[in-house]
């Protein structure tokens, strides 16, 4: 039994004070949570105070990205050595945000997947179809390329040591969510690309559906057998919110 995993991504959003609160409100939640492992993925410069408000609960710390680099003249960029140091446990890599408006290809995505497992860290790479792409009947095209760019240049073993979130770029803050059938389809298709490869990879690898998953429709998601938790943007801003997805994916597993 795969246990679940609810990260928020809380992507470039709220301030200091506004920060503290959430962090307070989520620790103060998390307590009650038996079996649903929990992460917060803040902005980079609120991950100080995160490890901080963090320390000694369940709540594990992520980033949102790194770099491919390692520390050095690289203006800008944030070293996976730094988030380790930082005791950040996950980093998001491959969000549609960042293929989208910075330009990240598979091979770049890759390539941060493998930075972040050298340096300890959990990848949480994020794979998914536009809405052009899944009308003209191109979803597994896409994700299997997603996917495939990690096993290419990492092997199927990379899997041993991340996380995927499928995240449809038509459901990211949209309020459209995918339906659970939509959902575990394309869960199940990524869990038997891998397992073409490695069936216990396949087998033991956590994939999270993200895409306006709320405390609505939280449950009806991880219901479905290949959905092993939610990568949450919006409802991650929300104490109450994310809380009560976290809970609906302990009750999943009970
Ligand atoms: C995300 O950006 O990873 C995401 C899932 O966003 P939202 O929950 O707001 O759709």
């Amino acid at each position: 039994m795969r246990q679940p995993l609810v990260a928020g991504n809380w992507k470039m959003n709220g301030s200091l004070g506004g920060s503290s609160e959430l962090l307070a409100g989520v620790v103060a939640g998390a307590g009650a949570i038996e079996r649903c492992g929990i992460a917060v993925c803040p902005p980079f410069p609120y991950l100080a105070l995160a490890a901080e408000a963090l320390r000694g609960s369940k709540v594990a710390l992520g980033a949102q990205d790194l770099s491919i680099h390692e520390p050095g003249a690289y203006t800008g960029e944030v070293a996976g050595s730094m988030l380790k140091g930082f005791g950040c446990t996950y980093v998001i890599v491959g969000h549609s945000e960042r293929r989208q408006y910075h330009g990240e290809d598979d091979l770049l995505v890759a390539r941060k997947y493998a930075r972040a497992v050298e340096y300890g860290l959990t990848p949480i790479l994020c794979v998914g179809e536009t809405l052009e792409q899944r009308e003209r009947g191109e979803t597994e095209r896409v994700v299997a390329a997603h996917v495939d760019g990690v096993i290419n240049l990492s092997g199927v073993d990379a899997f041993r040591h991340g996380v995927i979130a499928y995240e449809p770029v038509w459901a990211i803050g949209t309020g459209v969510t995918a339906t659970p059938d939509q959902a575990q389809e394309v869960h199940a298709f990524i869990r038997a690309r891998i397992a073409a490869k490695s069936p216990e990879v396949a087998d033991g690898l956590q994939i999270l559906y993200g895409g306006s998953m709320k405390p609505g429709n939280a449950a009806e998601l991880m219901a479905q057998p290949d959905i092993d938790g939610g990568l949450i943007g919006g409802a991650s801003l929300v104490a109450d919110d994310f809380l009560a997805i976290c809970r609906a994916a302990d009750a999943a597993v009970s």
